[in-house]
């Protein structure tokens, strides 16, 4: 018999932590489970580390650690807490691991698990987008195996199985078009958190949903699949397919296009990593092209979602700009689901820190880390006066 795969999963406590932990678990014989990640819900991290014999459960958030232990008592399970020991789970080393943490938050766990040179299933997208010349180079260096989780990226991925990219002339990214994809900008200027987080296909976390109601989600994907795929991002197409049925392309020289299709089920592509190089079995509904009928495709608006022109921007620009980008983006979207500001001030905010912002080109970690910080003060210190304006 076969020695179990150990696996870690960073963010186990998310929608893709619940996707991955769901295939995990359907086949609990294969795989040994060294440690789960969460923020702050200790009791559901701390039931999962139990529910998969895990050997160490980490929560983010120093000030849960107390919780956490107590709801691991007597369980066999470890407890510990804060950015250290995230790391130190990252360094176990564990022969598969899941980035899925949200936001730039987590950069240095995704590293420190790159650094170990097994493979990494990539879902934290934010943390590429932020460092992606040195995650890049991380794993250069270190031989790791990075795989993408992003349908999209998971989508190209396998259409390109393994050809060179000087055969390819355009990458096709598409894109859902969000919950707003018919609105206009009046009607985008009163739209709630509630309707803003609920995609027409996509169940995901909170952030991502707003992210794809900005399209900035797509931004964000632009330059993850510039690190990914590197062909120049005027390689690299935005096409707007609301069924969510396509989940990429790849157009070669000799313009023969290959797409990638399934359900919109990220247990999909998480299932991709996980068999990687082989295929396993997954729970998920097979597509029903003659139910479904129809696949539409429209180009993308950058008047009504600019955010798509400022992430191309960004992602040309290179240096710091895709991190202040992002962080502003954070920043921005936790303060509209904490109703301080409005939908659309997310963009707007985005952009002025953009163009405020003239740093040094990171070298370092440290550099990209110091960016992030800058560009979330920048953007604490404009939605400050427009909370009073929403409050008006
Ligand atoms: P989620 O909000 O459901 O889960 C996020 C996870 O990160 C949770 O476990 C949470 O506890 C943890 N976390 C949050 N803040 C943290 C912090 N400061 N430090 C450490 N851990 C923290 O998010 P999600 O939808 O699962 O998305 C996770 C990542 O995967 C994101 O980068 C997202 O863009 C990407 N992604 C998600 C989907 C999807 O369908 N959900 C699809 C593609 C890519
Ligand atoms: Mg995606």
């Amino acid at each position: 018999m076969k020695a179990p795969r150990t696996i870690s999963i960073f963010g186990a406590t998310g929608s893709i932590g619940a996707s991955t932990l769901d295939l995990i678990g359907r086949n609990a014989g294969e795989y040994e489970v060294l440690a789960l990640t969460g923020n702050s819900d200790p009791q559901a991290l701390a039931q999962l580390a139990i529910e998969h014999r895990a050997q160490l459960a980490v929560v983010a958030d120093e000030v849960h650690y107390d919780a956490l232990k107590a709801a691991l008592a007597g369980s066999g399970v470890e407890a510990a807490a804060g950015l250290q020991a995230l790391l130190d789970a990252a360094r176990m080393g564990a022969d598969w691991t899941m980035a899925a943490i949200v936001g730039c938050a987590g950069l240095e766990p995704t590293l420190a698990a790159i650094e170990c040179g097994k493979t990494v299933a990539l879902a934290n997208k934010e943390s590429l987008v932020s460092a992606g010349d040195l995650m890049m180079d991380a794993v250069r260096s270190s031989g790791a195996t990075l795989l993408p989780v992003d349908s999209e990226h998971n989508a190209i991925f396998q259409c390109l199985a393994g050809a060179d990219l000087s055969e390819v002339n355009r990458i096709i990214l598409t894109a859902s078009g969000g919950p707003f994809r018919t609105k206009s900008r009046e009607e985008m200027a009163r739209v709630t958190p509630e309707e803003a987080v609920r995609h027409p296909n996509w169940s995901m976390g909170a952030k991502i949903s707003i992210d794809s109601a900005t399209m900035m989600n797509k931004g964000l994907e632009l330059i993850e699949a510039g690190h990914l795929f590197p062909i120049g991002l005027d390689h690299i197409e935005i096409l707007v397919h609301p069924q969510s049925v396509i989940h990429s392309m790849v157009e070669y020289r000799d313009c023969s296009t290959l797409a990638q299709l399934g359900s919109p089920d990220m247990r999909i592509p998480i299932a991709h990593t996980l068999a990687w190089p082989q295929r396993m079995a997954s729970p998920c509904t097979p597509l029903d092209l003659a139910t479904i009928g129809r696949l539409d495709f429209e180009t993308p608006d950058e008047d009504r979602f600019p955010a798509l022109r400022l992430a191309r921007q960004a992602g040309e620009a290179g240096g710091a700009m895709p991190a202040i980008l992002n962080a502003a983006n954070e920043q921005a979207v936790a303060a509209f689901l904490d109703r301080r500001i409005g939908f659309l001030d997310i963009i707007a905010i985005v952009e002025r820190c953009l163009s405020g912002y003239s740093g040094p080109r990171p070298a370092t970690i440290g550099d990209v880390l110091d960016a992030d910080r800058t560009a979330r003060d920048a953007a604490d210190r404009m939605i400050g006066p427009m909370m009073e304006s929403v409050r008006a």
